[in-house]
């Protein structure tokens, strides 16, 4: 079964240019802008401009020249924050997918969560 992609969903719009964003980066092949409703002092969203759902989809179907520039744009968006280990205290990657992992927006994200100790991985369920 193949990845469906709805080109409607927002960030799908604001790769587009039809809504605005906070960029941080912006590379070749991705996009690093602020969440909106950001739950740390440093809250970035790192997408893909290519049209993937997942980060299993990502993995999967990218080029390997989208994956290295997407990898390094993450690395380079904690560096630009100050939260990596050589200059900082350190972050939290989250990628959800689908409905077991409550994903909103269903085009690839990788949030990058620092600036305060950010407690357990997960709440117990
Ligand atoms: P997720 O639940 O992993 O799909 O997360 C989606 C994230 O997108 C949430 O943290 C939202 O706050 C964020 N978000 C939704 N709309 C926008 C927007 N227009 N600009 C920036 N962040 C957004």
């Amino acid at each position: 079964m193949s990845y469906a992609y709805d080109d409607q969903n927002i960030f799908a719009k604001i790769l587009r240019g039809e809504i605005p964003n906070t960029t941080v980066l912006e590379t070749e092949h991705s996009l690093a802008f602020r969440d909106l409703y950001p739950q740390a002092p440093t809250h970035v969203l790192v997408i893909p401009k290519g049209a993937y759902v997942s980060y299993d989809h990502f993995a999967t179907e990218a080029s390997e020249a989208e994956i290295v520039d997407y990898t390094r744009a993450i690395a380079e968006v904690c560096r630009l924050e100050g939260v990596t280990l050589t200059a900082g205290e350190g972050f939290r990657m989250i990628s959800n997918a689908g409905s077991h992992g409550v994903q909103e927006v269903p085009h690839l994200h990788v949030h990058i969560l620092g600036g305060r100790p950010l407690g357990r991985m997960l709440a117990k369920a």
